[in-house]
């Protein structure tokens, strides 16, 4: 009998929930808002419901369930199945491998959401048939998750991945994190719409100063503007794209992956984003560690998070 995995990406305004087959193909998906507000316990209790719900709209029986995975968002034992304390959602110290075992009767797993977006990428993405990789995420910041031999590392404390982290400007802009200067503080989308608004702010002429009166100044705007030859926007973009080619650079005489695979938000700029990134690789990484190391955008886009949580329930079983 095929066995089916149920993986759930848990945001802050919504959870989805996948069913996949054992090949990572997604069978059906659900959303539901998460209202974290009402707390973790009736949180929990939702999932389980609509985990329950997804299996009989997708035809599988829960006999037919072998697994449950759950990106999370913040900070979590992953060892012990807990959350330590979530972005944007109000839940703290919660056993939720036990409480969802004892309400399913599956083995669950959980993971952050970075990683788990980068393990559906691996399984059934753009890093198909590939087994070292990293991820990037580019989105409201840098997020990261690094597989060696098809698994996920985490390291010590589980902070492997958090590569949106790294120096890149000595006293540069403050970072969410405390620091100064990290990846993410140019390279995500706050971060090069932080650069936009001060060059607007310092006088520059720009494309951006309308969409910034109308409230509309974002990163599509913002390659718009690039193709339209704006200096500002192409200055912006050469920034962001010259630091993740640094930053790539670095990953790649530290686990050399054949490759790295670029997904959120700002990815969507496709070739205005990809064709420097390349170019800054190329300038930035040893020759021989760059050597056949692809840069490719993911193609998952939403539905990695859950593709990829329900394959944290597979990886185990091998
Ligand atoms: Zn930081």
């Amino acid at each position: 009998m095929d066995k089916c995995y149920i993986g759930i990406d848990l945001g802050g305004t919504s959870m989805k929930l996948g069913i996949v087959d054992e090949n990572g193909k997604l069978l059906d998906k659900l959303e539901k808002p998460t209202r974290g507000e009402e707390g973790a316990e009736t949180g929990l209790a939702r999932m389980a419901e609509h985990a329950r719900e997804l299996a009989e709209m997708s035809g599988q029986p829960w006999s037919r369930v072998a697994g449950l995975g759950i990106g999370l968002p913040g900070f979590l034992d992953i060892e012990r199945g807990e959350i330590i304390r979530l972005t944007n959602i109000p839940w703290e110290r919660v056993p939720v491998r036990t409480v969802l075992e004892a309400k399913l009767g599956v083995p669950v797993v959980i993971d952050n959401d970075a990683n788990v977006a980068a393990l559906g990428e691996a399984w059934s993405g753009a890093g198909t048939g590939i087994g070292d990789i990293v991820c990037i995420t580019l989105g409201t910041g840098v997020g990261g998750g690094v597989i060696v031999d098809g698994r996920l590392v985490h390291g010590v404390s589980g902070m492997a991945g958090e590569i949106g982290h790294i120096c890149m400007e000595e006293n540069g802009a403050l970072c969410g994190c405390g620091k100064r200067g990290c990846v993410e503080t140019i390279a995500s989308a706050t971060g090069m719409m932080r650069l936009v608004k001060e060059g607007l702010a310092a006088g520059r002429q720009s494309l951006l100063h309308q969409p910034a009166q109308q409230g509309e100044l974002n990163t599509r705007t913002l390659f718009a503007a690039a193709e339209q030859q704006d200096v500002l926007a192409l200055e912006v973009i050469d920034r962001a794209t010259d630091a993740l080619g640094r930053l790539m650079a670095i990953l790649s005489v530290v686990n050399n992956p054949a490759a790295f695979i670029v997904g959120g938000g700002v990815s969507r700029a496709g070739e205005r984003l990809f064709t420097p990134l390349r170019q800054s690789y190329a300038q930035h990484a040893l020759a021989a560690a760059a050597r056949g190391v692809q840069i490719l955008p993911a193609q998952l886009g939403n539905d990695a998070g859950m593709i990829g949580a329900a394959a944290l329930t597979v990886r185990r079983e091998h």
